[in-house]
């Protein structure tokens, strides 16, 4: 039995039971307790982001459950193992609803904001109505927050489809995730639920944007399975390089952990160690880099 303690960023807290096999020793069960954060609502915020400014957050899965294309060591989410939840994808028309009410009222009362930011408890793009709801949110933006961004943060796995990668050119901050160049470190780190995702593939589909994205990298060490993970390795970063080279994204944007992990055995890299890091990938692409 695992234990999931599930924790809103409204405070609320709960636990969440479940059975997993454990990989490493085949049919035993492991018993764990990890900390994770579920957004509990369709519109979370507005908070204060380290990367982003005062962001008010998208969560387009569902709001008491998981439901991502990847499932990272590192996900504030939790596993992928705790399942979808009950309450589904909110529709269309009820994230316009709530975000043309939450706007509004921020309006109002004269409060700040510099980006609507859809991320929350899994893959945005896996929204059924993706592409209507980048619409609707940049019409309401451009009538309530003309001077705020629309920002996605997204794991890169659905830009094999093209109305998914039309969506994203029309945000101002098309964000995509990259943790490693390898896909022996990719399967460790992100673990791709499909088994076809891999670097070669990605890279290429990278490209098609011509710099209209911003290139996330997650640089962490750590255990897992019993397996040692490290994207700071030389090895790594020289095929970062080479791939952000081929990219060529308008800024590179690398962090590290911030949170307590499910993966317990992960370890931040230090601020300067990321620093340093930072400065290679810049002085080797010409790309600007961004350490949050
Ligand atoms: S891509 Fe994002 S939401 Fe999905 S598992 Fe990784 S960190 Fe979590």
């Amino acid at each position: 039995m695992v234990n999931f303690i599930s924790k809103s960023k409204q405070g609320t807290e709960k636990m969440l039971n479940f059975v997993v096999g454990c990989s490493f020793h085949g049919a035993c069960k492991a018993k764990l307790t990890m900390q994770t954060v579920l957004f509990h609502s369709t519109i979370f915020g507005p908070i204060r982001s380290r990367r982003l400014g005062v962001s008010l957050g998208i969560n387009l899965t569902p709001d008491d459950g998981k439901v991502c294309t990847f499932d990272c060591l590192y996900c504030e989410a939790g596993f992928n193992a705790q399942g979808p939840g009950t309450t589904g994808f909110p529709t269309r028309e009820r994230v316009a609803w709530l975000l043309e009410s939450r706007l509004k009222n921020m309006n109002e009362a004269g409060e700040p904001l510099d980006v609507i930011t859809f991320s929350g408890n899994g893959e945005p793009t896996l929204h059924p109505e993706f592409p209507g709801v980048i619409d609707d949110t940049i019409a309401l933006r451009d009538r309530y927050y003309p001077g705020a961004k629309v920002s996605v943060l997204s794991n890169s796995t659905r830009i094999d489809r093209e109305d998914v990668c039309d969506a994203l050119r029309k945000v101002d901050n098309n964000i995509l995730k990259l943790d490693s160049a390898l896909t022996p470190t990719i399967r460790m780190i992100d673990r791709p639920t499909s088994p076809s995702f891999t670097a070669e593939r990605l890279v290429p589909l990278l490209e098609k944007f011509k710099g209209q994205c911003v290139i996330q990298t997650m640089f962490l060490r750590g255990e897992h399975d019993g397996c040692m993970i490290d994207n700071t390795l030389p090895v790594e970063i020289e095929a970062l390089v080479a791939a952000y080279r081929r990219i060529e994204p308008r800024e590179i944007m690398i962090y590290s952990i911030d949170r307590k992990t499910p993966e317990e055995k992960l370890e931040k890299v230090p601020s300067d160690e990321l620093h340093e890091i930072g400065e290679r990938i810049a002085v080797a692409t010409g790309i600007p880099v961004s350490v949050a």
